[in-house]
């Protein structure tokens, strides 16, 4: 069942929520073609928020980090800022003295979608213009997003008319305890992940692919969020905490897992990485309820960040004509 509303209006366009009920309850916005909210019942049977956001358009694009939004064209960094293809070098924009991120100043994070039924889900729709946020190619794209009994699946489809590049993820903020319950320290982890990529100080991947092994980025094992966070390690210091891209050993990318409320989320993707960022620039500010510092996590499948400038890592290129598709769930359930 799929119910549409009215929700805010965002530079003159109207802005619809689409709800999708399931085992689980999933909200979606045609803003930034975003995760709104994802009802689970927790083990006593009491309805549990699990996903962080904001209540209106403004404080959603101007205070809201990306949350629970569709991030494109392409996810995490790119270094300097610019990309070569086919002989052609593209300057992106990007915040004084930081990298390009997350598709630019403006990306898909805040533009109106436009959003039809589709099966037995919402299929969000959004043409990029050539040259938009810098990139080549107009880009015909689309999100859909399902519920299928407790899983939520997320199925990225695009075209363009040039050569270009297309990366896209999404940024939705957990926390298994309730989207208001404050810190996910007390969240377990596990990634199915044997290495990550370091880091320089821009958060662009120095080109190391390295063991987890012995590090406190090991979550092979599940662990709380917040048991090793804080542990003397250069490259956690980097990020402030876990902002690293996981190379995923398989399709089961990871395991979350809540105490307080039983609530079990596992993630499985087709992509070959995973950034788990740990909310480590998150600070006070009023949602849906009162967030602060690492108060949702993210685990955003996607190809490695700056793919584009290290060709040992898997090419985010997508040619003309060539069709893109990808898919990403996350599956609930209790313990
Ligand atoms: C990045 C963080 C960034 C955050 C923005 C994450 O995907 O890895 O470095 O600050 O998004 O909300």
């Amino acid at each position: 069942m799929i119910q549409k509303e009215y929700f805010d209006t965002y530079r003159g366009k109207d802005i619809f929520k689409y709800t999708l009920q399931g085992d689980i309850t999933v909200s979606v916005l045609t803003l930034g073609a975003r995760i709104y909210s994802i009802v689970v019942p927790d083990k006593s049977g009491k309805p549990v928020d699990v996903a962080l956001n904001f209540t209106n358009a403004e404080d959603i694009i101007h205070k809201s980090a990306y949350m629970g939004a569709t991030v494109g064209r392409f996810g995490n960094r790119i270094g300097d800022s610019r990309f070569t293809l086919n002989g052609k070098t593209y300057h992106l924009p990007h915040e004084e003295g930081k990298a390009h991120l997350h598709g630019g100043l403006c990306g898909f994070d805040q533009k109106v979608f436009d959003a039809e039924l589709d099966g037995d889900g919402v299929r969000m729709h959004y043409i990029s213009p050539d040259g938009e946020e810098g990139y080549p190619g107009t880009l015909d794209f689309s999100v859909k997003f399902t519920v299928v009994g407790s899983t939520l699946e997320i199925e990225y489809s695009a075209e363009s008319d040039a050569d270009t590049i297309l990366n896209p993820t999404n940024h939705c903020y957990f926390n298994l305890n309730g989207e208001g319950d404050g810190s996910i320290l007390d969240n377990i982890l596990q990634i199915n992940a044997d290495c990550y990529l370091p880091t320089d100080q821009q958060l662009i991947p120095t080109g190391e692919i390295k063991s987890v092994a012995n590090t406190p980025l090991d979550f092979r094992t599940p662990k709380a969020i917040g048991r090793d966070i804080n542990a003397d390690d250069a490259d956690l210091k980097t990020g402030g905490g876990y902002d690293h891209n996981f190379c995923l050993n398989d399709r089961h990318a990871a395991t979350a897992y809540s105490e307080k409320t039983g609530i079990v989320m596992e993630c499985f993707t087709d992509r070959p990485g995973m950034q788990f960022y740990s909310g480590n620039f998150m600070t006070a500010r009023k949602g849906k309820s009162l967030y602060g510092y690492r108060s949702g996590f993210c685990l955003e499948t996607q190809l490695y960040p700056d793919c584009v400038n290290k060709p040992d890592f898997a090419s985010p290129v997508l040619k003309q004509g060539e069709k893109f598709y990808s898919k990403t769930a996350y599956h609930f359930s209790l313990k």
